[in-house]
């Protein structure tokens, strides 16, 4: 497989997009597609000032890395959750994320929640008695009063997170199997600040396949945190991921499709419209007396009709 752009030896190929790029032109590509999408949904300004949070991830370190790489104003702010179970993963996904702030001449903010509060993740999950025994529901929470907290008091014009194309499938694909109508319709790449105090969120990357980012941060020779939390294995978000990574096998480009037409539906107003407006325009058919919407005979009728024509020919 040939590189599109120069001919050399591809380094990629996207099946979704029928495109394969060398290792150069597609540390271009992402860039350049990552700001087409900062424009097209309108997430922020170049003199906008951008708060990325940034969990020691692929996703994460290579979004702040496009954006630095771009020229916007992007800062780090990591959460230190103390959820060092087993494999240390705090511990290393901070000491990650600030080899990169510092490699990269950037600015990391970290805010430890057992500094600020006295109790960390799983402490608190513990004490709140909250979700299904996971602290997930506890981390959640956290993660997004900190994040928001910290957005405003910086005041910072933005908050980036590297959601990707899988994670924001997944999560579509989540609350449309459970038909949670407010989540389905709050699910966007730009969510803009409201009056009462929530800063404005964006997802640069939602619309990169994993494996995408993956290569980004590989090719870019980003050092990340290869292991998951602890807290995710079994998770339902694995297994939506799974299951759509069957779906993307049978049908390339299958994830892309399913997020970009919610995004075209919710836009046009089509997303949970009632429409009835056929209803009321139907009659009876003159043949068989069943309702119909066509101006004559009903469409079943017209075809018999056709089909005795025929047969008497
Ligand atoms: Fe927090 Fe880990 Fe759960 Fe993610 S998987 S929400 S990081 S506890
Ligand atoms: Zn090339
Ligand atoms: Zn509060």
């Amino acid at each position: 497989m040939k590189c599109r752009k120069c001919g050399n030896k591809a380094s990629i190929h996207m099946r979704q997009h029928k495109l394969a790029l060398c290792k150069e032109h597609y540390l271009d590509w992402i860039p350049e597609q990552t700001e087409r999408f900062i424009k097209k949904y309108q997430m922020f300004a170049r003199d906008e000032k951008i708060l990325v949070a940034v969990s020691g991830g692929k996703d994460s370190l290579s979004l702040w890395d496009i954006l630095a790489r771009l020229g916007y104003q992007a800062d780090g702010l990591y959460l230190a959750l103390g959820i060092d179970e087993g494999i240390n993963y705090s511990h290393e996904s901070q000491r990650l994320s600030q080899k990169f702030a510092d490699e990269h001449n950037l600015k990391l903010h970290v805010v430890d929640i057992e500094k600020e509060y006295g109790k960390n993740i799983p402490q608190l999950a513990v004490i709140s008695h909250r979700g299904d025994g996971r602290p997930c529901a506890v981390c959640g929470l956290a993660k997004r009063h900190e994040m928001n907290r910290i957005a405003r008091d910086l005041g910072y014009d933005a908050l980036a997170t590297g959601h990707n194309l899988d994670d924001e499938a997944a999560v579509l694909f989540g609350n449309t199997l459970n038909w949670l109508s407010e989540y389905i319709l709050r699910q966007s790449p730009v969510l803009p600040a409201s009056s009462d105090g929530l800063s404005r969120k964006v997802k640069p990357l939602c619309r990169f396949y994993e494996r995408e980012m993956t290569a980004y941060a590989i090719l870019r020779g980003i050092e990340y945190i290869y292991e998951e939390c602890p807290f995710a294995t079994g998770s339902q978000a694995i297994l939506y991921k799974e299951t759509l990574n069957q779906l993307e096998t049978a049908r390339p480009g299958a994830k892309l499709t399913f997020f970009l037409n919610f995004l075209e539906a919710k836009k046009s107003g089509n997303l949970f419209v009632e429409k009835n407006v056929e209803m009321q325009r139907l009659h009876s058919c003159p043949r068989c007396g069943q309702p119909t919407s066509a101006p004559e005979l009903c469409s079943f009728c017209r075809m018999i009709q056709k089909a005795e024509t025929i047969s008497t020919m």
